[in-house]
């Protein structure tokens, strides 16, 4: 992408309404708009930053075995109802009347719309183990919506849903969940502690939460600062091997990490050395449950066993919430002058800064590394207009490129162009075809893994 062609309406000042970091970020690099409150419009920087976490989380679907689909954001009041859920759940729950006087309403969630397709289409063990997972935007008339895209009223959310034979299946759907989330996150470039949490208006017996410390995460969360050195990293995993996703599960889990709801100051003393007591902050970007007969119960979701008798199957629930995410990988990082993604979501792998936009020269080398990018599966941003220096690289500091070129007139003389990394602030100088090679391989690690669902 040429920035000249682009649409990047970046702010000098600081909006007065943020109060967060990340919010201030994303309105200053001109990825997202308010249109009414806690609703926003996601303007192509930051819509390519939320595609590009939505591939990730399909990617790891799939690989975990989950099939996507797509359910409608307005649902029928009436299967809510079969739930008891219609009027448990609150004012959070934005209700609708269409023209003919039937109830509507915004979903909060699917487990019912779920239940629904699942005990209309599914009567046998044998379609068992089945998960279904979606990317959609969710509604909660939050009471006070704030923080940008970290607590919207209407926020994209992937949920998938497991149906099983018995409680052991649905136990190993639940650790599969909690492992492809570790991998999910992890290659979003952030740590996401699972934590024992309260199950809240889902309900069920077994629940954790994926956790982002932050100092302005909006729970309060205690943990063992041992819990932060697990990492999963590149292990090869086998989502049918029960024994190897219980293993992980308990390996992440064993340590004590929980959120205000379930801590317990007496445990957290007896369990935890002194030393390694941690008392902070977190961002919630995920949360896994496993609720049993809940919903198939009184939904009639059952199936013919093995035996010939009908049994209500166990289920779960699985949340990432997505667009919330985008806010919470800028908290987690960082620095004075703006973004600094992560290789595994930057909107744009690479920026080109031009210092002498118009010489022949300088010119001609910036179009080879453009092209030369792009040639090798890479999408560069390229500053193409007639700006001063400094301007090209506030924003690009600004909208955070892990990695930017820089090309003059002075380097060109020597054969080299600049590659400088944001994080750490390093240059180095190398050749062109060195420079292109270098992001190559730099990104290879973060190749998709499969197209897109
Ligand atoms: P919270 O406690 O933050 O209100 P929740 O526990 O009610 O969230 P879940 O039902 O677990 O939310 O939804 C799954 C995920 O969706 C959450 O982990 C969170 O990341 C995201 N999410 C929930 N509410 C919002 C919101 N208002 N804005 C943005 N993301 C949200
Ligand atoms: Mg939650």
């Amino acid at each position: 992408m040429r920035l000249s062609r682009y649409f990047l309406p970046v702010l000098k000042e600081n909006p007065a309404e943020a109060q967060i970091v990340s919010h201030r970020l994303m309105l200053r690099a001109g990825m997202i708009k308010q249109s009414a409150a806690g609703i926003y419009s996601w303007l192509p920087l930051g819509f390519k930053v939320l595609r590009r976490i939505e591939n990730i989380i399909h990617e790891e679907q799939l690989r975990a075995g989950h099939l996507p689909m797509l359910m409608p954001t307005l649902q029928s009041a009436d299967l809510w109802r079969e739930s008891g859920r219609y009027d448990a759940y609150g004012e959070e729950m934005l209700r609708i009347t269409d023209r003919h006087g039937r109830d509507m309403l915004y979903t909060p969630t699917a487990e019912e719309l779920i239940t629904d397709i699942f005990r209309t289409h599914v009567s046998s063990y044998r379609d068992l183990p089945l998960t279904l997972y979606q990317i959609q935007w969710k509604f909660r008339d939050e009471i006070r919506p704030r923080f940008g895209v970290m607590r919207g009223r209407e926020f994209l959310m992937k949920d998938g849903y497991n149906f099983d034979l018995t409680r052991e299946d649905a136990l190993h759907a639940y650790n599969r969940h909690l492992v492809s989330y570790l991998r999910t996150y992890e290659r979003m470039g952030l740590q996401a502690i699972p934590m024992r949490a309260d199950s809240g208006p889902i309900g069920g017996e077994d629940t954790h939460e994926f956790l982002v410390l932050a100092e302005t995460g909006e729970s309060e969360v205690f943990y063992d600062s041992a819990v932060t050195e697990i990492r999963l990293g590149a292990r090869d995993i086998d989502y049918d091997d029960h024994d190897q996703c219980r293993a992980i599960m308990e390996e992440f889990t064993a340590l004590y990490a929980r959120t205000d709801e379930t801590h317990d100051e007496a445990a957290f003393t007896a369990q935890v050395p002194e030393a390694r007591r941690r008392r902070a902050r977190g961002i919630e970007v995920g949360q896994i449950f496993y609720f049993g007969t809940k919903y198939s119960e009184p939904m009639g979701a059952t199936v013919q066993g093995p035996d010939g008798a009908q049994v209500p199957v166990h289920m779960g629930s699985h949340g990432i919430g997505v667009s919330r995410l985008v806010g919470a990988i800028i908290e987690a990082s960082h620095d004075e002058s703006g973004i600094i993604w992560p290789e595994g979501v930057t909107p744009f792998h690479c920026g080109i800064v031009n210092l002498r936009q118009g010489d022949a020269q300088a010119d001609a080398a910036c179009e080879g590394l453009y092209s030369a990018l792009g040639a090798a599966g890479l999408e560069p941003l390229y500053d193409d207009r007639e700006e001063r220096a400094g301007a090209k690289f506030a924003t690009m500091d600004l909208i955070g490129l892990p990695w930017r070129i820089t090309v003059g007139p002075r380097g060109l003389k020597k054969g080299v162009v600049e590659l400088t990394c944001r994080s750490t602030g390093e240059s180095e100088e190398l050749s062109p075809e060195a420079a292109v090679a270098r992001v190559q391989e730099i990104y290879e690690p973060h190749r998709p893994v499969r197209p897109g669902a």
